[in-house]
């Protein structure tokens, strides 16, 4: 089915059961955002209310949604809204705070990106609208765990995981980052759970089943965010903390201390703070993703529970979106870079304020080595900044390219301008566009006032169009170095061609990142004997460090290591973070009878991912249901 992008109701608006007296004829301009049926420039929310059960014994959420909105086009006869299978039940209108009366409404075909757009006929003067409705057990958006997934064993949990347009498989609303509304919710669970989102309100302790929430900044509702499980809390500084399970929470609280420390650090550089608190909620290992900037409340994976702190630079670039994304927003899919290549640049500036630039230069390093091995993957049309994802799934557009080419674009134009010019410029690129979404264009535009104007010498040797509007990377990127990361890779050369140098000793007090470039720095693939020998001396099978794990995993497949079989096995049955599982079972299919054992391993790990976790891999085993 081809994507009805023309903000055209669709076919399902002609089909008789529904005769609404709506003007289909009107002209409708496009939207803005081909991944939404929402129409904004008629009629815009501008806040919503939710009034939420969760019932764990069916796996759905159920209540209401009034929506308030503003008529930008007065003669507007419908609110458009964005649903993805949605059991919608009932719809009211009001007018200002009139009483509720029924209101006609259609819920239009399921578009299998999209979803079904619902439109709700509005008299003239109505400025609410609630609709009743339930989610589905499969919403796209919700991952519902049974307590044998969750550390405690004992209760089950539940998160989201709206971006990029699963908010609307558990909200019905105008699910485009160009729409920024507030909201607040009031949540009902059983009585033994904490609820908590992405918003004011979250208990630091005590439970009961209802939990009133409110969101007083504006936000895109892809980064609407709800949880509830066994989530115990313990409190980071004055204005920060950490929710988790109470088993893991005091793993995770010294893991992050140095989170106000980031937060200070970030504040010198691009000004204030604007979200009043921020928290962290680790997850159960099912979640897809490192971390999800929701604001105030970052859902992050514990597979960066190191132990050590070494992974926490996943917590600078999630605090980073508290100015690049969440502040500023992208307004479509296509400008996602503008979230994350900002994000990954001032993660790295964060990175270097608290652990110092060799740190910071070691993780640009191997940013650009897995820029260099994303470019070798994608097609053409992929490694382009502004990336067109019209009739695709913009959860396609997120590899590593936007972020990694986007940090790497931001560092040349530091190195160009000078450090101190251009956290000038990015200081105020942030006050200027505070709380708003915007498109590449106004970036551009932006660039060019206050970045270029006044130096036509410098900004004629950047090749922009080169950056944004063509695939790879342009021959003047810069090159980071790390002199620690070049020690690293001369050892790796060296036990390669069977020298046991100095160099290897200093594996056990090596930081992770040396460790990651040691390993990939290696022959592939290499000898089981060799693999071996690594493995002795320095217990890689049994590294409990998600990212060396998962290094060492991926060269034991490549070399047919047997003793680290079972430990796969663990792993991915364990862990459902994608950047992690999508590697491995890419590799475990290319070996021979791997798909056999690439499908033996999946039937047990499946039922624990999340369902974005299922999508990628159903496609990469070829799982029949
Ligand atoms: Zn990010």
């Amino acid at each position: 089915m081809v994507p009805s992008l023309d903000g055209s109701p669709g076919p399902g608006w002609a089909s008789a059961s529904l005769p609404l007296a709506m003007n289909a004829s009107a002209p409708v301009s496009r939207p803005l955002d081909v991944h939404s049926h929402a129409n904004p420039d008629e009629v815009r929310v501008l806040h919503v209310e939710l009034d939420l059960d969760m019932r764990f014994d069916r796996k759905v959420l159920e209540g209401s949604a009034t929506l308030h909105f503003e008529r930008v086009c007065p003669e507007a006869s419908a609110l458009r809204l964005d649903t993805r299978a949605l059991e919608i039940r009932s719809a009211a209108t009001a007018a200002g705070d009139g009483p509720w009366s029924t209101a006609r409404f259609e819920v239009g075909p399921a578009d299998p990106i999209l979803g079904s757009a619902l439109s709700v006929a509005l008299p003239p003067g109505a400025a609410r609208a609630r609709v009743s409705y339930a989610t589905r057990p499969g919403a796209s958006g919700l991952q519902w765990l049974e307590p044998a997934q969750t550390a405690g064993k004992r209760h089950p949990f539940l998160f989201s995981q709206s971006q990029a347009i699963h908010a609307r498989s558990w909200v019905p609303i105008q699910d485009t980052p160009s729409v920024r509304l507030t909201f607040a919710a009031t949540i009902r669970t059983p009585p033994e759970l904490l609820a908590v989102m992405g918003a004011a309100g979250n208990s630091t302790g005590s439970r009961g089943g209802t939990y009133r929430f409110h969101m007083p900044q504006r936000i895109p509702a892809y980064l609407m965010a709800i949880a509830a499980g066994d989530i115990g809390f313990a409190p980071l500084g004055p204005r920060s903390g950490v929710y988790a399970e109470p088993s893991v929470v005091a793993a995770a609280a010294a893991e992050f201390a140095d989170t106000e420390k980031m937060m200070e650090a970030a504040e010198r550089l691009y000004g204030p703070y604007r979200w009043d608190r921020y928290d962290i909620l680790v997850l159960p290992p099912s979640f897809p993703f490192g971390g999800m900037e929701n604001p105030r409340l970052t859902f992050a994976t514990p597979t960066v529970l190191a132990g050590d702190k070494s992974l926490v630079s996943l917590i600078a670039h999630e605090l980073a979106h508290s100015w690049s994304g969440n502040l500023v927003t992208n307004a479509t899919w296509s400008d996602f870079w503008l979230n994350e290549g900002f994000t990954t640049y001032i993660e790295r500036r964060i990175v270097e304020e608290v652990y110092g630039p060799e740190t910071a230069g070691m993780e640009a390093v191997l940013g650009r080595q897995d820029l260099e091995d994303e470019l070798v993957r994608l097609e053409d049309r992929d490694e382009i900044l502004h990336i067109d994802l019209s009739g695709r799934d913009p959860d396609e557009g997120a590899t590593r390219l936007p972020y990694e080419k986007g940090a790497l674009f931001l560092r040349s134009l530091e190195e160009l301008f000078g450090r101190a010019r251009f956290d000038q410029f990015l200081r105020g690129y942030f006050d200027h566009f505070a709380f708003q979404s915007i498109t590449t264009a106004d970036f551009v535009s932006y660039l060019r006032e206050h970045l270029f104007a006044g130096d036509s010498g410098k900004s004629a040797s950047v090749a922009l169009e080169e950056w944004i509007e063509r695939p790879g990377i342009p021959a003047a990127a810069p090159r980071p170095t790390s002199e620690a990361l070049h020690r690293v890779a001369a050892a790796a050369q060296e036990w390669a061609i069977g020298r046991t140098g100095p160099g290897l000793e200093g594996f056990p007090a090596w930081t992770t990142q040396e460790r990651l470039q040691f390993l990939r720095q290696l022959p592939s693939p290499l000898a089981p004997q060799r693999l071996a020998e690594l493995d002795e001396a320095f217990g890689l099978t049994s590294s409990r460090n998600a990212e060396i794990a998962s290094q060492w995993l991926l060269m034991s497949l490549r070399g047919d290591y047997a003793a680290a079989a079972a430990r796969l096995e663990e792993f991915l049955v364990a862990i459902g973070r994608r950047k992690f599982i999508k590697p491995l079972y890419e590799e475990l299919v290319k070996t021979g009878g791997g798909r056999a054992r690439a499908l033996a391993i999946y039937k047990k790990a499946r039922p624990g991912y999340h369902p974005i976790g299922v999508d990628t891999v159903d496609r990469i085993v070829g799982w029949q249901a």
